[in-house]
Order: structure tokens, then sequence, then C-alpha cells
């Protein structure tokens, strides 16, 4: 499952900005949102404004909605609420064949941890691991017991980049192993790799994916806090749960690794301790030059029981033609969330909500409809069509957009270009626009451009060391090489500056993924249309030009991952 960073997104003092119902619109700040809509007034209904990007957003985070997960009812309940929206907002069915919705077949594995066991050791002496405390993971294998005795093969970071002269796979041998790597990317000073900025290497799903194309049988990733971002309990709990994949039942299922999952920090040291190390010491070995990877003495024993079912959900797809119809843009915001926590107390908020993530990013999808909408009413067509997708499974590990990518409703070379949000800023407005990830495409650069007119500049990702670039649906198209940009309001406040916005981002951070991210009537949403009127701007910028975006040299997608 991804677990994906929520950014220190920048909030507003509640009464900023705020021209919501909750709150009546001061004289100071009702004109500001006024003008930000005028270029669409002329359309009359399907304007956006705060007031309908609210409805959206509470509509969606609504306990009817029940959290959104694939393959519920309140996940339906949703995708009709989208289709009515985009129906009511003048889109056409983007999906193929006249239809709202694109098909999008899943697998769901479970394990069961009662009946798994699994070890390091030998025959008698082996040290037993706890599922939960000590281990987590799992196998997109078919379902049933799958037994180990398996050698241990300590790899360093599991990165194979050519680019920086580096391939922790040299000269040891994986085949039928299950290795154990380092989570991040190597702490280097000497440029190589990007810093402080967490590379595509760095993240989890690169580790298993190089491991598999080794010849591995299984991973085990070493936790750590900082370099993953996230402490062990966001580990637990998202691999504790089932665990999700895209069921193309039109191909081959692709392989998978026999286990793939994640150990503590303290599990690692005390493997490493038995195999005469320490953890301390195999990192200091795995940054060094001329790392080996090598085999230890202990193997990886036991065995895990799972079980598996298929569903279907689907992503909804709207359409705005243009007229150079050939040729697409796409916008995506996932709809789905987590649907209700099983943990939580009989008599507990067990729903998430998800606000914030992502019926805000929904509504600001449905906001930038309507203003490119509204220009095509007012006798402006576009040039290229945008096509919007509401995706489903992005928070299973981005599977809807995955689908979406391997099946495009029109010939995958007519998409020219990428746009996500997810997670907006539901807040007052702000003077930036971060970038996540910067540094990708030439989008970046039309962005600055747009936001130059506007009066706001672009600034990078405020928090790189998460790798947010390869968390969100963007990325699936990324991966099959549409230039992809994801961003989204910068922490500067026009009221309260930084220190407004990184206090109240905080706030926000604390609610990522809890039952906490619920929808607040104080939100007064004027960053959520100033954003959206920000992306319609640089969506149609691209639908117009007559250039194609494109990869910028160093994009860490392209190059470092095959398109596929
Ligand atoms: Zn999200």
């Amino acid at each position: 499952m991804l677990r994906r960073w929520f950014a220190l997104v920048l909030a507003c003092c509640g009464g900023c900005n705020d021209s919501g119902r909750a709150t009546a619109p001061t004289a100071a700040t009702a004109p500001r949102v006024a003008e930000a809509t005028e270029p669409v007034a002329a359309a009359g209904a399907t304007s956006p404004s705060v007031e309908s990007i609210r409805a959206d957003t509470r509509e969606l985070a609504s306990d009817a909605m029940d959290g959104r997960r694939p393959g519920t009812a309140g996940g339906a309940r949703a995708v009709a609420y989208i289709i009515e929206r985009m129906t009511a907002l003048g889109l056409a069915p983007g999906a193929g064949d006249g239809g709202w919705t694109q098909r999008v077949p899943m697998r769901v594995v479970s394990v069961d941890a009662s009946r798994s066991r699994l070890g390091f050791g030998h025959g008698d002496d082996v040290r037993p691991l706890v599922f939960g405390d000590d281990v987590v993971g799992t196998s997109l294998r078919p379902a049933g017991t799958l037994r180990f005795d398996a050698p241990l093969v300590f790899v360093g970071h599991g990165i194979t980049a050519p680019e920086y002269d580096w391939d922790d796979y040299a000269g040891v041998e994986v085949d039928g192993a299950v290795v154990v790597v380092l989570v991040g990317d190597p702490p280097l000073a000497d440029g190589r790799f990007a810093g402080d900025a967490l590379t595509y290497y760095g993240r989890w799903s690169y580790k298993f994916e190089r491991a598999l194309a080794a010849g591995a049988r299984g991973v085990l990733i070493v936790h750590d806090a900082e370099a993953a971002s996230y402490g062990w309990s966001v580990v637990r709990n998202s691999w504790s749960r089932e665990r999700f994949a895209v069921h193309d039942d039109t191909r081959d299922r692709p392989p998978a690794l026999a286990f793939e999952g994640w150990i503590t920090h303290e599990t690692a040291d005390g493997l490493a301790t038995r195999d005469g190390g320490s953890l301390a010491a195999w990192k200091a070995e795995a940054r060094g030059p001329g790392f080996r990877g090598h085999r230890l003495r202990d193997a990886f024993v036991g065995e895990i029981v799972t079980s598996d079912r298929t569903l279907a959900d689907v992503n909804v797809v709207g359409a705005l033609p243009g007229t150079r119809a050939d040729e697409a843009v796409v916008i995506t915001a996932h709809w789905d969330h987590l649907g209700q926590d099983a943990s939580a107390a009989a008599d507990a908020d067990a729903i998430f909500n998800g606000a914030i993530d992502n019926a805000s990013g929904v509504a600001g999808m449905l906001a930038v409809a309507g203003t490119l909408r509204a220009r095509v009413v007012s006798g402006r067509p576009l040039g290229r069509t945008v096509l919007f997708v509401a995706t489903t499974g992005e928070e299973e590990g981005l599977l809807g957009s995955t689908y979406f990518a391997a099946h495009p409703p029109v010939p995958p070379t007519s998409l020219v270009a990428a746009v996500n949000l997810d997670s907006m800023n539901v807040d007052g407005r702000t003077r930036s626009v971060q970038v996540i990830g910067p540094g990708q495409s030439t989008l970046e650069d039309l962005l600055a451009e747009v936001t130059a007119a506007e009066g706001r500049t672009v600034v990078p990702d405020e928090h790189p060391e998460s790798g947010g670039y390869f968390r969100s649906d963007h990325f699936a198209l990324a991966r099959v090489g549409v230039p992809a940009i994801y961003l989204r309001g910068g922490s500067d406040m026009e009221a309260g500056g930084r220190a407004q916005g990184q206090a109240l981002g905080e706030v926000r951070a604390q609610h990522y993924h809890s039952v906490d991210d619920e929808f607040d009537p104080a939100w007064s949403f004027a960053g959520t249309l100033q954003d959206a009127l920000t992306v319609a701007s640089l969506v149609a910028r691209v639908a117009d030009d007559a250039a194609r975006p494109q990869w910028k040299p160093g994009a860490s997608v392209p190059g470092v991952i095959a398109p596929r």
C-alpha cells in the first residue's frame, strides 16, 4: 500500500479570506475571490467558486461515502457523485464507448498473521520474528502457503544506478535469496543521488522492483524513520492491511516476489549482530566505495499463509474536447481513500473521511473543469482535448492511474502531459506554488509563466526528503513517459506569511491518513480556488501550445525507470 507524505500544507487562520457560509465574507477578501473568478464569470452556472469547492469537498468527505474505499458502497456513491457533477459541468463521457467509467480490475491479498511464522537462522537455532512487531510483509504470488528456507543477502541500499556509477548488486549472487536492503538513498556528499531529496531509488517500491529483476525471492527493507520519512507504526499499519494490486485480466499476471516486507531497525541490528557485525557497521559499509553485497550466516525461514479475492472499481473520466482531438492533456485526482479503521473502538469515529486527501483534490479538479468549460462556452475553444480522471485505488498503490496509463481511452502517444491534484490547500490564498519533485519537465516552465502573470512565484518542493513525486497518481503516467507535474500551494500565505502557513500545516500533517482528516466548515477554500485557477491556466496553456511538453535532462523518471 502506498504511504504518501502529507505535505505540511499551509493553512490559514479561521477568518482570513474566508468567504464561506459559516463566516460572512469580509469587505477586504470578497472582492479578491471575485477577481479570481472573473475570467469565467460570463459563463454563469459553471463558474467555480469557493462555495462549489466547499460543497464538493463536503459531499465527498461525508460519512455517507464511508471513507471511499475501492470496492465499497461508499466508494460507489463517490463515483456517482463525481459523474453527476461532471455531467452538470458539461463535460463529455471520456472513458471510451460513450461511458464515464473505466473498469479497474484489482486483486486483494491478505496475510493470515496467526498462521504465518517467520524467523532468522537454521534448524533448531532460529530467532523467531513477531508479525507486526518485528516484521510485516506479504506476497502477490498465487494465494496459499509460501515456505521459506532462503539465503539472506545484504545488498546495501539495493540500488543499481549506472548514471551514478553505483551498483549494489555487482558481484553478489542473489538468485533465490531474500535480500536485506536499507531504505532511502545512500547518504553521499559527493553530488550523486540528490542530497536531501529522495530519488526513486530510495523508495520501497524501487527496492522491490530491482530485487525482483535481480532474481531475488524476497526483500526485507530495513526501516529507518528518518530515511523513510515515517515511523514503524505507519509501516505496520499499512502493511497489516489487505494489499491491493492491479489484476489486469487482459495480460499475464506479472512475476512477483515470494515475500515483500519490512523489518524494524532493531530486528535488523539483531540480524547483523548474529552475523558478527552491527547495523551501524552495515550502514557505513553500504555508503562506502567498493561496497560488495554479502551472504549472511542466517537464512530466512518459515512460512506465510495468504488468501485473495478479486474486485473491480472504476476511474471516472470526463472529457472537454479540443479542436485538436488527436492529443490530450490529463488531469488526475484520486477519489478513493482508506475506508474504515478496523482497529477503532466501538464507540469511536472509524471513518477515514479523507477530506483533504483527496476530496479536496477532486473538488479542485471539478473547479478546473468548470473554469475550462466556461472558457469553451464563451467562444474560446481549447486546442488539445482535456481529460479529467478521478482515479480509484491511489491509496492502495496508484492502481487506477497505473491502469489508466496502461489502457488509456485514447492512443497512448496522444497523451502529452499530466497534472495531478492531491491534498490541496483548503485554507487561504498563498504567494507561491510549490512543485513537488522539481526539475522534471518543461511543464514547470509553463507553470512559472502562468504564476508570474498571477503575481505568484514557483518554489521547489518544501519537503524533498519525502519523495512526493513518486507517491501520487501523476507518477503512474510519468512511468509510461508522459511529462507529469504535481503541484500545490506553497506555505507563504497572503495573510500570515510562512509562519502561519507552517503552523497550520503542522496541524494538517497530524491529520494525515487519520480519521481526523474531516471536513471543517471553517476552511476558507480561497487557496483551493486560487490553485484550481492556476491549474486551469496551466492546462489551457498546455492544451493550446503548439509544442508538446518535454522531459528535462536529468529528470528522475526517464532513465531511472524504463517505461513499461
Ligand atoms: Zn491522496
